[in-house]
């Protein structure tokens, strides 16, 4: 740049223009050698993988593989498009260490610089087995990504510790997988056990798709439960906990887990597993999370969810929504989202069926199996529709082009989300099946549902787990099966069109009417006690965070175009005091209730990074809170779906 400066004080000018004209611009490099794409045939060798999970201070997994029928040039793939998240979020950024060897000497790798996740290596021709070693970091702070490792309970995910030839369909990719984990642990796992040695376990050898969609759950407190005590298939609550108190499930808490299995089967008529585990941690220590899987999922919630059962309602359709998957998602997937490796990319574009209807189904069946008692149910059905009701984004975006959202943004916080939108496939997709529920009702004179579709989709090829995969066009086939109707119509103008109402129409079908009140539902509340929150999302279209000591009162969502919103409230604001008296979370609410009969603002003073300031709200509806109310101009359609299948 300097150089430039001194020559050109005479002889810029002319000089660039020449060189303007000269120059054509860059052109791209000339393609590298692509990486094999997978092939549908067998691979004519095998992984033996072998992983040592003892380390649960540095949070570290050592990883060893001995990789046979290498070919001279090889490439080994790191998974990169995982199921259940449907999005590119493998995490190569935590290999470390990687070695890879044959007959003890290193031979040399280099990383494709387009695809990150690919090791190329030169084997040679004598070369017919590799070894590979690397060591898995995984999360040592939240800073880093959501904890897996802790004293007390581990979740190991196969895609994390395994690298695989490119080139084959992963069905064909034939592994066995050994885990060592601390001494005296106890494990679950879809994945059944060949051999134990001390505290290493040899799996039965599997394809190495099966194996990445088993993770194994362990931990020094584990309790195992059988939710289908006689039944043909087992189906067990593995439970993994902080403190082995938490582990006390009641009779009656296990008796709701039971039905929730039976309710399944009666729903879908079919299963599609060898076994199945639910996965399920208790910790405050590793993430809560709910992934899915085929024979199994991974679930976890608040470590008190067995022991105060009454408080811990409000995430209790989560087994429900996991175990639906198996049917839907894992069974039946859409035909984008089928991949044969994990390196072709997923399309997301059926993500309304695939998490929508599974949202649907796990919200009934966690009312019919008893996990929600009715009015939890609906009162959750409420809160959903409210939140559409407030929602600007759906003015500009369509909600089919929400599917895209996994891969647009993985789950990281996201500012004026509701002017975004964000995954509305789940809560938005869960009211579109609930208005095709209660119009196949209302429209077959009560003689037939959604069940029925869900029988006829799901509950096809009884005991098999091979996937069958699905496009939109057989899912209203399927639908005009159970009942004529044009389903296309249907389904297109609520998927494509901007500017629509929140679909309220099933819940009125269903007997039911959208109102406020001034109190929450008790399921609202205890979700927002449990999270620290102070939910003003209906009122002053606020939601706080509300923490001790310094950390109360700030603002954690903005509704757009709210009275909030309007005064200038925005995200990470935080509230000091309410007309002239310091925060804290009543005192707000008595502002609101004091402000319906008066014309004067609430007024608050704001804090934004090291800026003061009043905000001055002109909100006089008082305290509003989403409830159903029965409409009796219809019939209880909604009762009858949530209610037990006999
Ligand atoms: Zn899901």
């Amino acid at each position: 740049m300097k150089l430039v400066v001194v020559v050109g004080i005479a002889l810029g000018a002319s000089l660039s223009i020449r060189a303007a004209v000269a120059s054509p611009g860059p052109v791209a490099p000339a393609a590298k050698v692509p990486i094999p794409a997978p092939k549908d045939r067998p691979y004519a060798g095998e992984i033996l993988l072998s992983v040592d999970a003892t380390d649960l201070d540095r949070r570290i997994m050592h990883v060893h593989e001995s990789v046979s029928g290498i070919a001279a040039d090889t490439v080994l793939l790191y998974p990169k498009w995982l199921p259940g998240t449907h999005a590119p979020e493998g995490p190569i950024d935590r290999v470390a260490a990687l070695r890879i060897s044959a007959n003890g000497a290193t031979l040399a790798w280099t990383r494709d610089p387009v695809d990150v996740y690919a090791f190329r290596l030169h084997a040679g021709p004598g070369v017919k087995s590799i070894d590979i070693e690397f060591d898995y970091l995984s999360p040592t702070t939240r800073k880093v990504g959501a904890l897996e490792v802790s004293r007390d309970v581990l979740m190991v995910e196969w895609n994390d510790v395994v690298l695989y030839p490119a080139g084959y369909f992963t069905r064909q990719i034939p592994v066995t997988a050994s885990l060592t984990l601390p001494s005296g642990w106890q494990f679950g796992s879809a994945m059944d056990s060949a051999a134990a040695s001390g505290a290493q376990t040899t799996f039965k050898r599997t394809d190495l798709e099966t194996l990445i969609d088993s993770p194994v759950y362990a931990g020094r407190y584990a309790a195992r439960f059988d939710l289908d005590v006689g039944g043909p298939v087992p189906v067990h609550l593995d439970l993994f906990a902080d403190r082995p108190e938490y582990l006390a499930a009641t009779p009656e808490e296990l008796q709701a887990h039971r039905a929730l299995v039976q309710q399944a089967f009666k729903l879908f008529g079919s299963h599609h597993f060898g076994h199945y585990d639910f996965l399920y941690s208790l910790s405050d220590q590793v993430q809560e999370q709910g992934l899915e899987h085929h024979q199994s999922s991974e679930d976890g919630s608040d470590p008190e969810s067995f022991t105060k059962w009454d408080a811990t309602a409000y995430d209790r359709d989560l087994l429900p929504h996991e175990f639906t998957h198996s049917w839907n998602g894992k069974f039946r997937r859409p035909a984008d989202l089928w991949t044969p490796n994990y390196t072709v990319p997923m399309q997301n574009s059926l993500l309304w069926v695939y998490e929508g209807q599974t949202q649907y189904w796990g919200q009934v069946l966690a009312a019919r199996s008893g996990l929600w008692s009715l009015q939890q149910a609906l009162d959750q059905m409420a809160f959903t529709a409210a939140y559409y009701e407030i929602q600007a984004g759906r003015r500009w975006r369509p909600l089919q082009d929400t599917t895209n959202d996994e891969i647009i943004n993985p789950r990281r916080p996201q500012s004026w989300s509701d002017w975004q939108r964000f995954e509305d496939y789940y809560e938005e997709g869960k009211l579109i099946w609930l208005e095709a529920d209660t119009l196949i009702r209302e429209q077959s004179q009560g003689e037939r549902s959604l069940d029925d579709f869900a029988r006829a989709f799901f509950g096809i090829n009884d005991g098999s787990s091979t996937p069958v995969t699905y496009t939109f066009d057989d899912i209203v086939k399927t639908l005009n099966g159970v009942q004529p109707y044009d389903w296309a119509s249907f389904l297109r103008q609520r998927l494509d069109s901007t500017g629509r109402p929140v679909p309220l129409e099933g819940l009125r079908r269903g007997g039911y009417e959208l109102v406020y009140t001034d109190t929450p539902s008790a399921i609202l509340r205890d979700g927002d006690e449990q999270r620290k929150h102070v939910n003003l999302l209906f009122s002053l279209g606020i939601d706080l965070e509300d923490h001790e000591k310094g950390a109360a009162g700030v603002v954690s969502q903005v509704i757009w175009d709210s009275p909030a919103f309007k005064a200038g409230i925005t995200e990470g604001a935080q509230i000091l005091a309410i007309n002239g008296t310091v925060y804290s979370a009543d005192i707000l609410k008595d502002s609101i209730r004091s402000a319906k009969d008066d014309s004067t603002p609430i007024e608050l003073i704001i804090r934004i990074g090291d800026r003061y300031r009043v905000a001055r709200v002109d909100y006089h509806g008082g305290l509003r809170y989403p409830h159903l109310e029965r409409d009796p101009s219809a019939p209880a359609r909604l009762d009858d779906i949530l209610s037990p299948r006999p």
